[in-house]
């Protein structure tokens, strides 16, 4: 299967190694082209506000929504949330597809980083490691939007809609590989739904 990445600043090579230890082939994107025959793509985590930048530089943006919009899995973490969101609070270029509202930074600066286990009732096996770099959280989501993950205080920081999947947290930084092969698992079937 392949995976593409998009690899135009952030923490792309870190999604690979996963993808790779999982079997999958991962294919860096950075110009349209790269897009071709993928099963699904990854954002990564790194900075939006560049990623709005370069995407749009390099012609990106309108091939970003219509591989949205051909129904393939896409999953942001993080920057890659906030690239996916409808609503950032702010004006920044975002592919504008998940009806979602997102705080950037709202757990403060690089230095109020940190991990904490969550409970992500998809996963079996026990809690998740959610890594938090700078994260953004989803103060509000529309209609459609299904909340996965949620923190003691019930701030949300995973959800899915259609074939959109969005995390505040990095899981490509640690070594826990269930939000990956749940994420093949879903490009395999060519759908988010059944399983989330
Ligand atoms: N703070 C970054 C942003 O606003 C996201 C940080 C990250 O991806 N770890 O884009």
């Amino acid at each position: 299967m392949k995976i593409g990445v998009l690899a135009l600043q952030g923490d792309f090579i870190e999604h690979e190694h996963m993808l790779a230890r999982l079997g999958a082939e991962p294919i860096e994107v950075r110009l349209p082209r790269d897009l071709e025959g993928l099963d699904g793509l990854i954002m990564p985590g790194g900075e939006s506000t560049t990623f709005g930048k370069l995407a749009k530089q390099f012609g990106l943006v309108e091939p970003l929504r219509a591989f949205a919009q051909s129904g393939r899995p896409m999953w942001g973490t993080c920057a890659g949330l906030i690239f996916l969101a409808k609503d950032v609070g702010r004006n920044q270029v975002t592919l504008g597809l998940m009806d979602v509202k997102v705080k950037r930074n709202a757990f403060g600066r690089q230095i109020d980083s940190f991990t904490c286990d969550l409970n992500i009732p998809d996963l079996a096996d026990g809690p998740f490691p959610g890594v938090f770099i700078r994260a953004p959280i989803i103060e509000s989501v529309g209609q459609t939007v299904q909340v996965l993950c949620t923190l003691d205080d019930g701030t949300i920081v995973a959800a899915r809609q259609d074939n959109l999947l969005a995390t505040s947290f990095h899981p490509e930084l640690t070594h826990d590989s269930r939000m990956h092969a749940l994420f093949l698992r879903a490009c395999k079937r060519g759908s988010l739904s059944c399983e989330l």
